[in-house]
């Protein structure tokens, strides 16, 4: 079938946020807790594939209780930010790279590909039309959040046969307030994340469900985020719940777990792999196992670990504890490497220094 043009309907929202009220959120507005006066929303079906792109005032979706997704959790998302510039224009980070995993999860959970110009320009509609909601400053940005769930109200396990995809954003302080402090991680031992021939490459809601457990019992242990070992061994490590991991060799070169099927494609770390390289590092992908990550921090091999991810940036790993032990790389604080790692991305983002990769596309 012949994709349809992309041409969304907008439908202003009547209620909007008054200034005042949208300044005081724009002020301080953490993370997810607040979202813009409007949403898109697009459906598919077999017989009319990808329509009825709309931009419409945010709000309840109404579902059926049958609806699939509510029971067999055929959903996938994205997350990518909208930059504010100091020239006042705005910008996305590699936004193709996030369109092309949004159609490498649909692959994976049976859903429809949504073609890449309807992906853009889904993105592009909703800034536009709440182009007053990209705060402004230091590090704040507005985190949008595509996803596509299956909305057909049928109890079969089968593909669902109508497909809802929409986008809505929210605007976001800057993730570290303070300073950028190291946090600590949970060695799971009892569970996984992921498994050959799961869905662990695929930005998907049920990961995240599955990951909930193990990231209970790291914040019962005191830590901030759970870290995953492969699941046929458990020697090898993955990720964490939502973020990838790097580790800066004593040596200078730095070293990322490499892509196993199971472990999520993340957009920040491949921009890493070529500005690590940009910067003088060596970079490898390879298999970690656990107890170079133990041994090594304690040795001095390993002198940095960080994760990374679109939410965080980059995030300084402090110390790694699991049952019986624990230990911490460096000095346990914001390592040398990590932090120029962490402004070298964040000034191309905010568009401090060239872009010289081509990874950032001006909406406004
Ligand atoms: C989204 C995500 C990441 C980070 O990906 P980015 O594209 O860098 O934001 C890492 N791991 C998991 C499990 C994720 O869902």
């Amino acid at each position: 079938m012949t994709p349809t043009a992309f041409a969304p309907r907008i439908e202003q929202n009547q209620h909007a946020r008054s200034e005042p009220e949208r300044a005081a959120i724009l002020e301080n507005p953490g993370f997810g807790n607040h979202f813009t006066d409007h949403m898109f929303l697009a459906e598919w079906t077999p017989d009319h594939g990808w329509h009825d792109a709309r931009v419409v005032p945010y709000g309840p979706l109404s579902l059926d209780p049958a609806t699939a997704v509510l029971h067999y959790a055929q959903e996938i998302f994205e997350g990518l930010k909208a930059y504010g510039h100091a020239d006042g224009s705005v910008w996305l980070f590699r936004p193709d790279a996030n369109g092309e995993r949004l159609q490498r999860s649909a692959h994976r959970l049976a859903l429809p590909e949504l073609p890449l110009e309807w992906f853009l320009g889904s993105v592009r509609a909703l800034i536009e039309t709440d182009r007053a909601w990209v705060p402004r400053g230091e590090e704040k940005s507005l985190y949008l959040r595509p996803f596509m769930f299956a909305s057909e109200a049928f109890l079969g396990v089968r593909p669902s046969q109508h497909v809802t995809y929409s986008v809505i954003a929210s605007p976001a302080g800057a993730y570290f307030t303070g300073g950028i402090k190291p946090v600590s991680i949970w060695l799971s031992e009892q569970y996984s994340r992921a498994g050959a021939g799961g869905t662990g490459a695929a930005k998907c809601g049920g990961n995240y469900a599955a990951s909930l457990l193990p990231q209970q019992e790291a914040a019962a242990e005191g830590c901030a985020q759970v870290a995953f070992l492969d699941a046929v061994e458990h020697r090898w490590v993955e990720e964490l719940g939502g973020m990838n991991l790097y580790f800066v060799q004593a040596d200078g070169s730095i070293v990322t777990p490499e892509l196993s099927g199971s472990i999520l494609e993340g957009v920040t770390r491949d921009s890493i792999l070529r500005l690590a390289a940009e910067l003088g590092h060596q970079v490898v992908e390879r298999k970690v196992s656990i107890d170079e990550w133990r041994e090594g921090a304690a040795d001095g091999t390993i002198t940095e670990v960080f994760a990374c991810g679109t939410a965080a940036v980059v995030t300084p790993v402090g110390t790694l504890k699991w049952r019986g032990g624990e230990v911490t790389a460096g000095d346990g604080g914001l390592g040398k490497v990590t932090a120029e790692i962490r402004q070298a991305l964040v000034d191309i983002q905010y568009g401090r220094a060239e872009d010289r990769f081509g990874w950032m596309t001006r909406v406004l």
